[in-house]
């Protein structure tokens, strides 16, 4: 499922990586064997790779083309990025920009970059190396960042931040994939409610990072809730209560999943999440009192 439409608004996938990422109780925190068994079956292929016994996940950006504006929603890991403490995308070395053409669009073509939240799968093809030096990729666009992600994320800033995992993994990121932007006078650090253009709004949807951010696109005929890294895998919507080990705060992680699940089942909003295999969308409906997902391709 490479395109879709969202009424007038037309949506394109388009892949960066996809591979093993880690064994379940590894990427969730609060795995429990009895809470995965029950859909180890369902998620087998498309969601878990038996072989390496690791959840099968993918990094891929969403373009969104308006009629209007091309708007790029996140920007994977990048390529030659050096991230020792994250070796499945250290120095990367995809042909995301091949696949951009393949779906008709060079960088220049790009208007805005949104970036869900600052880490370090969502901001890497912000920059790509050129003569040693990183320089925006999209060189006509805007760059949309969540504000709240800025201090927390700048090593320059000190006093608040990360700590543990989320400093070792984004190692390096704010340097290589951030401030480039910031030095080119192209980045712009937006809070709730921003809209990027008619029927295309920015909400704050914060726990995974400070600043997380879900678009919400509205074609008409039918919506989309573009929505980062609220959910990783499936398993959160059965489980909303499982975050990933890469949440920063636990709590309003748990509490912003439900929400953003609430928001999706109510209103019949197509989930679109950034590491979803499979169809790598999702309907969502209730069940009890929780969720399932529909993981079937729109059209
Ligand atoms: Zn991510």
């Amino acid at each position: 499922m490479d395109r879709f439409r969202l009424g007038t608004v037309r949506v394109h996938r388009i892949e960066e990586w996809r591979g093993g990422f880690a064994p379940p109780d590894h990427l969730f925190a609060g795995y429990e064997a009895a809470g995965w068994s029950p859909h180890a079956e369902e998620f087998t292929p498309d969601y878990f790779d038996p072989d390496s016994g690791r959840v099968y996940a993918f990094l891929q950006s969403w373009l969104i083309d308006t009629g209007h504006l091309r708007i790029l929603f996140d920007t994977g890991a990048g390529n030659d990025k050096h991230r020792p403490d994250l070796p499945v995308f250290d120095h990367l070395a995809t042909d995301f920009l091949g696949r951009l053409a393949a779906a008709g669009f060079a960088p220049e073509d790009i208007d805005v970059v949104v970036c869900s939240h600052v880490h370090v799968d969502h901001v890497g093809w912000n920059t790509r190396l050129i003569d040693g030096a990183w320089q925006p990729t999209f060189r006509n666009a805007r760059y949309l960042l969540p504000l709240a992600d800025r201090d927390y994320w700048d090593p320059l800033v000190t006093g608040i931040g990360p700590g543990g995992l989320g400093a070792a993994v984004n190692a390096g990121m704010f340097e290589d994939s951030v401030r480039p932007i910031m030095a080119a006078g192209r980045a712009e650090w937006v809070t709730d409610g921003f809209e990027v253009a008619p029927g295309v709004v920015l909400r704050a949807r914060p726990g995974h990072t400070p600043g997380q951010m879900v678009m919400a696109v509205d074609g008409g005929d039918d919506r989309a809730l573009f929505c980062g890294d609220v959910v990783h895998h499936p398993m959160q919507i059965y489980r909303p209560d499982w975050n990933s080990v890469f949440c920063e705060d636990a709590g309003q992680a748990r509490e912003t999943r439900r929400s953003v699940l609430d928001e999706a089942a109510d209103s019949g909003a197509l989930l679109v999440p950034a590491h979803f295999g499979g169809s790598h969308v999702a309907r969502v409906l209730r069940d009890g009192t929780g969720f399932r997902p529909v993981l079937r391709a729109p059209r």
